[in-house]
């Protein structure tokens, strides 16, 4: 499989699912695991992955951590080996774009021609929410989603000129970004729209003591401002909801992003903040699914409601789902949410989903930065984030998984191990 449609004739109908041609749109977490527990299950047929990006497929969360400050060379971002598609008859399209899908005649129309398929997934992650405000000068301010995106974003932010870095947008990846900015020696503003950095997913608690840490390393944070435009002489001219004006020799935006779900759209699959998917994962057209960050899906750990959910946890668990599925054993989607970032010295892990939280308790030493905060709904545990506390955040996974609430009154007390609450 690979070959254009009028270069390469497949089976019109194969009854036997475990020899169909599958293809998946999308070389991230989702699309590559996809492969591989395809694989792993048994699944004869052939198997091909379009991919946008032209890089060979890699991790993305270092892109903000480990390959930004160093620590992380690109070999060790990579999923799998070459030999290991090579072995596993998983031909990858590099740096070739999906256009159009026909979801009667099941074929899509990609650069380099049509192509025929039985099952079909989209795995096309998200892209990074732009500024809607002006922006005029030679030069565009710095997004980072992708490895070429973070190797102009490391090469803009090591040159010694530049001093003043603007980061707007004050959640995950804006803040990794500072934090690594900050480190090196760059005087770092973060401005950001909401009252508080990360409100959308974190306490008033937590966000405190991330935006401490930002001004320990003297990261100047706006919060509750936004920036109205931005324009580009020698230097960035900011100019701030408030009226204040702010210089800067480089921005970086990090504003979220939005669902990989045009192509889907546009095929009639239906779609809304995100391509909608049931328990299965499967679309509202047969043989197709959708995984990851694009895939907006019914979650029972938040009460059943439709969420999209921008982890690798979620893209690798969701892979593994739909593999099963199409090798003929369907398994509801039924994993416990997880995500983590790191800055500074600060490790977060969070477990769960604390949105709609009536009550938490924080476990642990707060000012030694070592500690847990469990969420409870109508004493029912929901979510667990974790400073530093790597057990915390896997005794947590466990028992939410397992619907397990442990005793509020033991958990208080830090004398009390945790496994005992
Ligand atoms: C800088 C950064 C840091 C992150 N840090 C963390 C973290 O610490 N923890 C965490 O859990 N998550 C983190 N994430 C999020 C995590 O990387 C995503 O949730 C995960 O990559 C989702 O995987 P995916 O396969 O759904 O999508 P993606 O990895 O986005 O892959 C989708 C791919 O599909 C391709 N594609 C889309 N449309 C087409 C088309 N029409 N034709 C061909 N190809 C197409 C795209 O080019 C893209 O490469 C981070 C993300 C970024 C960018």
């Amino acid at each position: 499989m690979g070959a254009p449609v009028d270069r390469i004739k497949f089976p019109t109908q194969d009854t036997q699912s475990m020899k169909k041609n599958v293809i998946i749109i999308g070389a991230g977490h989702a699309g590559i695991q996809a492969a591989a527990s395809l694989r792993e299950e048994g699944f004869g047929g052939s198997i091909c992955i379009f991919s946008e990006d032209a890089d060979f497929p890699y991790q993305k969360p270092p892109l903000s951590k480990g390959y930004l400050d160093g620590s992380q060379q690109k070999p060790s971002l990579m999923f799998r080996s070459e030999a290991w598609y090579e072995k596993n008859q998983v031909e990858l399209r590099l740096g070739e774009v999906v256009h159009s899908v026909d979801t009667e005649n099941q074929t899509l129309e990609a650069d380099s021609g049509n192509y025929v398929f039985d099952t079909l997934i989209f795995a096309t992650g998200a892209y990074n929410r732009t500024l809607p405000i002006p922006v005029t000068g030679q030069d565009e301010p710095l997004y980072l989603r992708s490895m070429k995106d973070a190797d102009k974003l490391k090469q803009a932010l090591d040159q010694a000129a530049v001093q003043d870095v603007l980061v707007i947008g004050g959640g995950f990846i804006g803040l990794e970004i500072a934090a690594y900015a900050s480190k090196s020696g760059k005087q770092v503003t973060v401005v950001e729209y909401q009252p508080r950095l990360m409100q959308r997913v974190l306490p008033p608690l937590l966000s405190e003591h991330f935006a401490a840490k930002h001004q320990e390393y003297g990261v100047k944070l706006l919060t509750g401002t936004g920036v109205q435009s931005l324009h580009q002489e020698e230097r960035w001219t900011a100019t701030l909801s408030n009226g204040d004006t702010l210089e800067a020799d480089k921005i970086v935006v990090g504003i979220g992003v939005l669902p990989g779900q045009a192509l889907a759209q546009k095929a009639g699959i239906r779609c809304s903040n995100g391509i909608e998917v049931n328990e299965f994962c499967e679309t509202s057209v047969k043989n197709i699914y959708a995984i990851g960050d694009c895939a907006l899906h019914p979650n029972p750990f938040a009460k059943g409601q439709m969420v999209r959910l921008e982890s690798v946890q979620n893209a690798v668990d969701q892979a593994k789902v739909i593999a099963a599925s199409i090798c003929g054993k369907p398994t509801a989607y039924h994993q416990v949410p997880w995500f983590w970032t790191h800055q500074y010295n600060l490790k977060l892990q969070m477990a769960g989903l604390s949105e709609g939280y009536d009550e938490l308790i924080v476990r642990g030493d707060v000012a030694g930065e070592k500690f847990s905060v469990f969420y409870f709904h109508e004493h029912q545990l929901i979510a667990v984030d974790s400073i530093n506390k790597p057990a915390d955040h896997l005794q947590a996974r466990k028992w939410i998984q397992a619907a397990h609430s442990p005793d509020r009154v033991k958990l208080a007390d830090d004398t009390i191990k945790l496994r005992e609450c």
